[in-house]
């Protein structure tokens, strides 16, 4: 096996001049003696004002800093340290080599501080610590971008795209999530089905576009009542619309129902085609108590019901299945 020299000297010199990290080298004292180029023109200071001189010195910010209590806790124990970027946000203060030297423009960092092992410093003479300083501002960015697309996506995929309120999968998934709440809590949960009056009737006589913008301000006046942090309204089918109410009675959910009706009423948006002449809403109400083993879709197919039944006894009105419906059923 052939033998491979270290390189000479100079040929160390070059590497450490060349390496894309910061390395800083300190004593126990936490006196520099060495920082090498990448660091210094990131920290923007000639070697004579870092190297030979106490750390807190050349970075006052340093002091009381997490990095210095690592640090610290480094040297007592003779443990090696990695701070993230995620957990320390960018505590030295390096800089791209060019531009403004801002607070905002710190590199973002990843640093690993690392003693020397007693064996190497018995042989060395002295105990020296390295710091060694990744940049991971381009890894951040991208890191923040690709959560942003997350979140615009998942935003996008539980969205209704015409009315901006929650789309029927994102009511699918708060309805079994509420039910199961409802259920361990023992708490009502209520839903509200609305449903636009002779909707076809308003697209043939106004036309489809003026129909959905129709549809975008009844979804907007049915979302500015749901205002309690777990209220859910969702864009449930063409022209329904569904408003779950956790925690909330009959009572409660029949008074919201009518609220909305209303307010929709009150919009006065013309509607030829309706004996009234302006644009209703119906609307189907139902309350439950889940209990164990009850099907989920209980209070789905009673508010369905009951909404049939507001068509049926002419519209543009609230109606819940009295005790006799259900036992009808
Ligand atoms: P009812 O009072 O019994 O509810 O009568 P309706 O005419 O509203 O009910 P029907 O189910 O016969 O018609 C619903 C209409 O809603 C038909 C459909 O074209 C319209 N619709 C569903 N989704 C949209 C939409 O996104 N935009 C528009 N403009 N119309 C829609
Ligand atoms: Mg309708
Ligand atoms: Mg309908």
């Amino acid at each position: 096996m052939s033998k491979i020299a270290a390189p000479s000297t100079l040929g160390f010199e070059w590497v450490l001049g060349n390496v894309q990290l910061g390395v800083l080298v300190l004593d126990t004292a936490l006196q520099v003696r060495f920082a090498n180029p990448w660091l210094l023109r990131r920290a923007r200071l000639p070697a004579n004002q870092v190297v030979g001189r106490e750390l807190y010195e050349v970075f006052p910010g340093l002091r009381g800093s997490h990095f210095a209590s690592r640090l610290q806790h480094c040297l007592n124990t003779g443990f090696p340290v990695l701070l993230s970027e995620s957990l320390n946000p960018a505590e030295l203060p390096l800089y791209a080599t060019t531009g403004p030297a801002t607070p905002e423009k710190r590199l973002k960092q990843s640093i690993q501080i690392m003693p020397m092992p007693a064996e190497v410093a018995q042989a060395a003479g002295e105990r020296l610590v390295l710091i060694q300083v990744s940049d991971v501002t381009p890894a951040v960015a991208r890191e923040r971008l690709l959560k942003q697309q997350a979140e615009r996506m998942h935003a996008m995929a539980h969205l209704d795209a015409l009315t901006d309120i929650g789309n029927r999968r994102h009511f699918d998934l708060m309805y079994a999530r509420e039910w199961r709440q409802a259920l361990r809590a023992r708490r009502p949960l209520s839903l509200v089905l609305f449903d636009v009056d002779h909707f076809k009737s308003y697209n043939d006589h106004y036309g489809h576009v003026q129909g959905d913008a129709c549809l975008k301000a009844v979804a907007g006046v049915i979302e500015s009542l749901a205002i309690r942090p777990l209220d859910v309204v969702c864009r449930y089918g063409g022209e329904e619309i569904a408003m779950l109410l956790p925690e909330t009675d009959l009572y409660g959910a029949l008074q919201q129902a009518q609220l909305a009706l209303d307010r929709v009423r009150e919009r006065a948006l013309e509607h030829a085609g309706c004996e009234r002449g302006v644009l209703t809403l119906s609307a189907g109400v139902a309350c439950e108590l889940p209990e164990p083993g009850q099907a989920a879709d209980t209070l789905l197919l009673m508010a369905d019901r009951a909404l049939y039944q507001a068509k049926r006894q002419g519209r543009d009105r609230v109606c819940t299945l009295q005790l006799a419906d259900i036992l009808q059923a």
